[in-house]
């Protein structure tokens, strides 16, 4: 047995079989071919096996979601049969005598180039796919199926880190637990496994990921932070009497369902969910969340390999708030940029993504992306109970661009014809320290604040949240973090807007009272953790 410590970033404990994280990258070398011929027949095979895939996504894609999201699939198989692209790759085969991954690769950077450097977004956006069929062609010339190493039964994800589009885009199905050799607590890697309801752990170390093999048998303690790989009998044993403790505890917690958020003293709090995507929602309402406090909507953007268009996002937000049938729904515009990267925005490498070209400052400075998003949230404001809270703000000048904005996409829709609701709550994050300081000037325009205490603590503490040597030194209840959410509160309640807490914080019960005594209205935790936060509030008693 081989143990190895990280830290446990959802608590919860998985048995199972390793499976090693494989990137799905294809390195190419440029080799010399004498039989030209034997050449062009690899890449006819391998290009057929393509279509075959993809033809099979597409049609995953259609039943999962949808066949606006499905789309992209039938665009790729028409790129896989492209006359110029063919052309160029049996071009660079004879003339050069060189194999076909090679003759591949080079035609896609060659197009690749080509959509980024037009003018039209939608064209720049090929830029992504003609890379992505090609990765797969050339996956293909080297036998390395795609699909291949996913099998049936559930496995613990090993992997150095995961991005957030890796993460999203795993079956959630098949994940009995993650495992990273680095990575941070506050990561959306993180966040996403909270959601997710599964064991996680990051920062096992180096070390780690030249012990895992995949399918060996390993135990997960997400309490803990440890791995056991090849768990002796008495650990095993061990791990599985505390999952079923777990478990047991887990199912005690379900009898808080349908009871209030109430303190011993009658204080009554609201507690939110929060979400990345619509299929988050069964989760929401199995666990008796009272709204949704967060939906982070870039996580549509994410998941998509184009820009989400209006309909599509109409669509996916008309479908929580008619799921949460009355119940508040917040949906945050796109929080794009640091760790959340997007192939077809083609955003710039920066030096401090965190502290770069983000969020709120995408929305204001590309007014296309942000109005076609506010327009899909105005329309499916009909059908629910729908509050917009803005992302990363710093300023009150950005706060009157936004409302600006807001005003023009709901003058238009007026003069288009088309419903939506008068009541729709408008909020920002207070994750900068700035808003926090301001407070008292950015009350007065808005409905609500939400503290989104990751990025209040990176930036208040100066720690970048993606680095996992910074661990030690990222104290989560620092007093200047605790007083920036005192004074957001006091301000907000004094200007007549409510407080609720977004960020993971939110669902730390060693500070549920102290959230309480500051007057926090509400908490938006992952669903798995509303009903652990419920049973804290019931236990605390201002009165003392
Ligand atoms: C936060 O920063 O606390 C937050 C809720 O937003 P995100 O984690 O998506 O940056
Ligand atoms: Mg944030």
């Amino acid at each position: 047995m081989t143990t190895f410590k990280g830290k446990g970033v959802y608590g919860a404990i998985a048995l199972g079989k390793i499976s090693v994280f494989k990137r799905k990258e294809a390195s190419v070398k440029r080799v010399h071919v004498d039989d030209i011929e034997a050449e062009k027949a690899r890449l006819a095979a391998a290009k057929e096996e393509s279509a075959r895939q993809l033809s099979e996504i597409y049609e995953k894609a259609l039943k999962e979601v949808g066949e606006a999201n499905a789309q992209i699939f039938e665009i790729h198989m028409m790129m896989i049969e492209d006359d110029d692209y063919n052309e160029s790759i049996q071009n660079i085969i004879e003339t050069q005598s060189v194999n076909a991954e090679y003759a591949v690769a080079v035609t896609a950077e060659n197009f690749a180039e080509m959509f980024a450097s037009m003018d039209d977004a939608y064209m720049q956006a090929r830029s992504a796919d003609v890379k992505d069929i090609s990765n797969r062609i050339i996956r293909n010339l080297a036998a390395d199926d795609v699909d291949s190493g996913e099998s049936d039964e559930k496995v613990i994800i090993c992997a150095d880190d995961l991005a957030p589009s890796e993460t999203v885009l795993l079956d959630k199905d098949k994940v009995l637990a993650f495992v990273t050799a680095f990575g941070s607590s506050n990561s959306h890697t993180a966040i996403l496994a909270r959601n997710m309801n599964i064991p996680a752990i990051i920062g096992a170390g180096e070390d780690f990921l030249k012990a895992i093999h995949d399918g060996d048998f390993a135990g997960v303690d997400g309490y803990t932070g440890e791995i056991f790989i090849k768990p002796d009998d008495e650990t095993t044993s061990r791990l599985k009497k505390k999952k079923k403790e777990d478990e047991d505890k887990k199912r005690l917690l379900q009898e808080l369902k349908g009871k209030e958020n109430v303190t011993l003293d009658g204080t009554k709090i609201n507690i939110f969910a929060n979400i990345g995507g619509v299929d988050h929602i069964g989760a929401v309402l199995a666990n008796d969340a009272g709204g949704i406090g967060l939906f982070r909507s870039e996580f549509l953007y994410l998941e998509s390999s184009d820009y989400p268009t209006e309909e599509q996002q109409f669509a996916a937000y008309k479908k929580v708030l008619e799921s949460m049938a009355g119940k508040k729904v917040i949906i945050r515009t796109l929080d794009i940029g640091a760790d959340k990267q997007v192939d077809y925005f083609n955003l710039d490498k920066e030096e401090n993504p965190a502290l770069g070209y983000r969020a709120i400052r995408i929305c204001l400075t590309r007014p296309d992306i942000f109005k076609t998003q506010l327009r899909a949230l105005y329309r499916a404001s009909a059908f629910g109970n729908l509050g917009i809270m803005f992302p990363m703000i710093t300023s009150v000048s950005e706060l009157e661009k936004i409302k600006a904005i807001c005003e023009e996409v709901k003058a238009e829709l007026k003069a288009d014809g088309v419903a939506f609701s008068d009541d729709v709550e408008l909020g920002i994050m207070i994750e900068t320290p700035a808003a926090a300081v301001i407070s008292d000037r950015l009350a007065p325009m808005v409905d609500f604040f939400s503290v989104g205490t990751n990025d209040l603590t990176q930036y208040t503490l100066a720690c970048d949240r993606q680095n996992s040597k910074l661990e030690e030194f990222v104290d989560t209840h620092h007093e200047a973090i605790l007083r920036l959410i005192e004074m957001s509160a006091k301000n907000a309640h004094e200007h007549g807007a409510w407080i609720g807490i977004c960020g993971e914080l939110g669902a730390d019960t060693t500070l549920t009272e102290a959230f309480l005594r500051m007057g926090i209205d509400e908490l938006s935790v992952s669903p798995t953790f509303v009903l652990k936060v419920r049973d804290a509030v019931r236990n605390i008693d201002l009165s003392k």
